[in-house]
Parts: C-alpha cells; sequence; structure tokens
C-alpha cells in the first residue's frame, strides 16, 4: 500500500507573490518536524503538501506531528494508487475496510485536479460508491450527513483515497512573519501569547527573568519545560534566560514602592530590546492582558513601553482569563504553567501597585538608578538554552 499524508495549506493560498516563499518556509519546516520519524519525500503541488515515505516510517507519529504545524488548514493520511476507476476501487476497499466495515452510511466525494482523467468526478463518485455498496451492503448510502466520506482525488501523479480529514493547525508558516523576541514568564498568559505569535508566522526568541536566589532553580526549569512544550508548535528556540537580581534590588533600595512594577517591568523591555536588535527581532511579544493586575491598565501598558524604539505586541490583550486557560489547555501548557514556583514579579510586588502611574515621576524615579550599567551586566551574563522538537 502507497501510504502517504495529504496536507491542504491554509491561508496562505490566499497570497499572491509570496505565495512560492511561504511554501518553502512550510516545507522545511514540515522537513524538520518529522526527521525523528524517518524519510520523507515532501513536495508541493495545487497547494497540497505530499508527504511520502521512503522506506520504513512511523507514519503514525508523522501523522500526528504534521497537526501542529502552522501553515497547515487539513490533513488526512491516505493511500496512492494509479489513476484508473478499478484500482481506485480496490484501494478504497483495501485502505478504508475498518472504516468500511464500522461506519452505518457513506458517501464518496471526488476530485479531479488532472481534467485528463476520463469520468467526470459525478460519475467516478457514483461508479466508486456503487461498487462499495455491493461489497459492503451493510452501507447505506447517506448524501447530506454519512457516517463516513470515502475521498477520491485526481492528482498529476496519482490517485488518492482517504477517508474524512482531520483539521490542521491553521496559521502561517513559522518564520514568514520574521522574528521576534517573548517575554515568557512561568504563569499562563506568556506561553499563549507565544503560541499565538507562532501561530501568525513568527519565529519566537523566549527571554526569561530569573531572579536567583529569590525565585528557585524550580521557577527556572518550569520555564523550560514551557519552552520545551512550545517547540512543537514554534520550532527549535533558544532560550535566554536574564539575571535580573541586581535590577530588582536596586530599584526596591532607590524607588517608590507603588512604582516598583512598572519600573522593573521598563527594565525588561529594555533588556528585551537589545536581545531583539541583536538578533534581527522586529518587535517584542509579552501575555499582557488589559486590566488583568495593576501593571496591565493601558495607562501602566504606555508607561511600560515608553522606554522602547520596537512594538511590543500583546496577542492576549482583549481575552477573557477563561479564553486563555483554554488555549493554554489545549497546547498543553497548563499544567506547568500552574506549578506553584514563585516568579519574579510576585516575589518584589508592592503593597499597594499603582494603577496610573505618571511617565514624569517613572522618569524621576529612575534616576537614581545607573540604568545602563544595570542592563550591561545582565546582558553579559546571560545563559543560553537550546531545545529542539
Ligand atoms: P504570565 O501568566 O505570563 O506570567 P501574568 O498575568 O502573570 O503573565 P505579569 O507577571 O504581570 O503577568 O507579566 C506580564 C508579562 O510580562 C508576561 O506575560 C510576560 O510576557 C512578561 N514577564 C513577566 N515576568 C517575566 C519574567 N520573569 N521573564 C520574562 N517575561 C516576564
Ligand atoms: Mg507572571
Amino acid at each position: 500500500m502507497n501510504d502517504i499524508i495529504l496536507l491542504k495549506q491554509g491561508e496562505m493560498v490566499l497570497k499572491g507573490q509570496n505565495r512560492r516563499e511561504f511554501e518553502i518556509k512550510l516545507m522545511s519546516n514540515i522537513r524538520r518536524r518529522l526527521k525523528p520519524f524517518g524519510e520523507f519525500k515532501i513536495y508541493c503541488m495545487q497547494s497540497t503538501v505530499y508527504v511520502e515515505p521512503q522506506g520504513l516510517c512511523d507514519m503514525e507519529s508523522a501523522y500526528e506531528a504534521t497537526k501542529t504545524i502552522f501553515g497547515i488548514m487539513s490533513v488526512a493520511r491516505a493511500a496512492a494508487c494509479p489513476k484508473e476507476k478499478d484500482a481506485i476501487l480496490e484501494t478504497a476497499i483495501s485502505y478504508l475496510e475498518p472504516l468500511l466495515m464500522s461506519a452505518n452510511s457513506f458517501k464518496v466525494e471526488s476530485k479531479r485536479a488532472d481534467k485528463r482523467f476520463p469520468m467526470s468526478s459525478i460519475e467516478l463518485s457514483q461508479y466508486v460508491g456503487g461498487l462499495l455498496h455491493d461489497r459492503f451492503p451493510h452501507l447505506k448510502p447517506e448524501m447530506h450527513t454519512p457516517e463516513l466520506i470515502v475521498n477520491v482525488e485526481i492528482r498529476d501523479l496519482a490517485a488518492y483515497v482517504h477517508g474524512s480529514a482531520e483539521s490542521g493547525a491553521g496559521g502561517l508558516p513559522v518564520g514568514v512573519g520574521g522574528r521576534m523576541i517573548t517575554l515568557l514568564s512561568g504563569g499562563i498568559d506568556s506561553p499563549v501569547a507565544t503560541y499565538l505569535m507562532a501561530k501568525r508566522g513568527v519565529k519566537l526568541l523566549p527571554v526569561h527573568f530569573f531572579s536567583h536566589p529569590y525565585t528557585s532553580e524550580m521557577a527556572k526549569e518550569k520555564v523550560l519545560t514551557l519552552t520545551k512544550i512550545l517547540t512543537k508548535h514554534c520550532g527549535r528556540m533558544t532560550v535566554e534566560i536574564v539575571p535580573f537580581t541586581e535590577i530588582q534590588e536596586s530599584i526596591r533600595t532607590n524607588c517608590p514602592e507603588g512604582l516598583l512594577t512598572v519600573i522593573m517591568r521598563r527594565f525588561m523591555m529594555r533588556i528585551s530590546e537589545r536581545i531583539a536588535l541583536h538578533n534581527g527581532c522586529i518587535a517584542l511579544v509579552t501575555g499582557e492582558n488589559l486590566g488583568q493586575v495593576a501593571s496591565q491598565t493601558a495607562e501602566a501598558l504606555a508607561v511600560t513601553e515608553q522606554c522602547l524604539t520596537i512594538p511590543t505586541l500583546r496577542p492576549l490583550i482583549a481575552l477573557d482569563k477563561k479564553e486563555i486557560i483554554d488555549i493554554a489547555r489545549n497546547i498543553k501548557t497548563f499544567d506547568t504553567s500552574i506549578l506553584p514556583y514563585e516568579d519574579c514579579c510576585t516575589v518584589f510586588t508592592p503593597r499597594r501597585p499603582r494603577t496610573k502611574p505618571k511617565i514624569a515621576e517613572v522618569l524621576a524615579a529612575e534616576e537614581s538608578l545607573d540604568i545602563e550599567a544595570l542592563v550591561a551586566r545582565a546582558l553579559s551574563n546571560i545563559e543560553r538554552i537550546t531545545f529542539d522538537i
């Protein structure tokens, strides 16, 4: 049996001139993602990516993995056969036998990308459907809500037979949207923000601020585990662990308590921007969400990003907590995110944080800090850890 995986491209089919570039990126992402499961021939024709095993491959795992790759609208495991009506029928019978045996109703749907095929789509569906019904008389033909759809696709190189396709991950291929820094804490929100930006085709570089010994090795491990989980969708990632203790201690000693959080967050942004510029990244991404906490009022967000020259993107800005948690559960980051290790923000939380800080007083408070020296020391002591899928 010529087992194959067919991947239908998502919204990238709407692209004009960039389309080929998107396809090349998608195929290279698929190639990298499927490497652990054997050798595959991967090619692209007519909005479909074909994944053909070369020799012995773990097809089941490869198929599951394709569901996590952005840029793909639907996935199906199919059998390839010659473009001849009886070969198609025999392939449907042998390849889909378990499904044909267990379903109660069915229909055949044919598509002809190769218009040279001598039958029309309707004729082919009727031919295959009629004979399948003879072979499996319990199957009721049902045009509107069949339990099983037998799909037949006549394409350039061969005919393909498969059962119902499943949804793919959607979005755009990772890499076509440029590179950005994602500020990754150990919480629920920032892994979801990272996932959503990767879905729009962005290659992400995670940065984590680590306040040892106020936060433990376990808190760092948690961020590393989250990164590892995210590589499934985001591809290879190198986390930059930035030492943040000295900065937090200086702020606590020198600045008014109500402004601690916003000043601390401005340092996170400044350092992230430096890392962004060094790595060809065009923006920062955070898990901030309007009104969630004192530091996430519109006023506080404005003051936070005032120190930047590149944009900050906040994909969760208007989501409800429940919507964020639903995504976190789907992408399997939730259980790690709720492990009870303290974050650097919680350790230094002021008793009464200012919800509407004024930029002038923040700038005045920062005068007591040697910003450049603090930033430079943090940057020179970064630890980097790479994760692959
Ligand atoms: P999260 O659930 O992602 O921790 P949160 O609701 O707890 O978010 P904050 O702790 O105020 O919110 O942080 C807001 C955003 O700032 C986070 O989503 C993340 O992008 C960034 N951030 C916070 N703490 C850190 C950290 N230690 N390292 C890197 N980024 C951080
Ligand atoms: Mg947090």
